[in-house]
């Protein structure tokens, strides 16, 4: 391809953008999207809410999810039940802002205020994936804490094995750090849809770097559509 021709490409791509493909182009900037991404680098605003929450039928708290993400977790939680006999519980679902400043504000303190330790777990408000409605702290009814323990109990594994049929991933995975900038969390699932939570699953990546990839294809896609014309 020459370079005038890259140049037209690029145009066209960026008119298809400007033409309301933005979503397409960048579903991890899409609030309303599966694929919306909020980590400590896209963080959301303090008004930002969901398009719809719903509580999910399921036994725990903070039951609150996007439609789509409750209805999965509750086949989830049926199915688990059905292939291990174990109950698997809600911990936490949807936070908005003033929960999520709340619950960092008591972990600073807990840390006597260090920054980094404290964010080893939690994130501060407008970087948490559970205020996209989207995500959810599992555990198992006699194990009610979150706790790296629960990646060895019957629930924990079958989830970790079988979320992806559901359309959920295991978002923060073992030796990920790096790149999510949280250490392993066996507990915390991120719905995608059932399509992408299995590509996702066998690329075994996190999910910042799947994305990468992935947008990487659309545009590729876009280009080829825009020289073809
Ligand atoms: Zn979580």
């Amino acid at each position: 391809m020459s370079v005038l021709n890259t140049i037209v490409s690029l145009a066209a791509a960026a008119s298809m953008m400007i033409g309301g493909a933005l979503v397409e182009i960048a579903p991890q900037h899409n609030p309303n999207g599966m694929l919306f991404l909020v980590n400590r680098q896209e963080m959301v605003c303090e008004a930002y809410v969901p398009v719809e929450l719903v509580e999910a039928h399921v036994p725990g708290s903070v039951r609150r999810m996007r439609p789509e993400a409750a209805a999965a977790l509750e086949e989830m939680f049926a199915a688990c039940k059905e292939e291990t006999g174990a109950t698997l519980i809600s911990i936490s679902g949807y936070r908005d802002y003033q929960k999520q400043t709340n619950i960092y504000r008591r972990k600073l303190r807990s840390v006597k205020q260090n920054v980094a330790k404290a964010q080893e777990y939690v994130a501060p408000p407008g970087a948490s994936e559970h205020h996209t409605g989207l995500a959810m702290d599992i555990g198992q009814r006699d194990k009610k804490h979150l706790d790296a323990k629960f990646a060895d109990t019957k629930g924990g594994i079958w989830c970790k094995e079988n979320c992806w049929r559901f359309g959920f991933i295991l978002r923060y995975g073992e030796e990920w750090e790096d790149i999510t900038g949280y250490k392993y969390e066996p507990w915390h699932f991120r719905y995608v849809g059932k399509e992408k939570a299995k590509e996702i699953t066998e690329a075994n990546v996190p999910y910042e770097t799947w994305m990468t990839g992935y947008r990487t294809e659309i545009i590729k896609g876009l280009l080829k559509e825009a020289e073809g014309e």
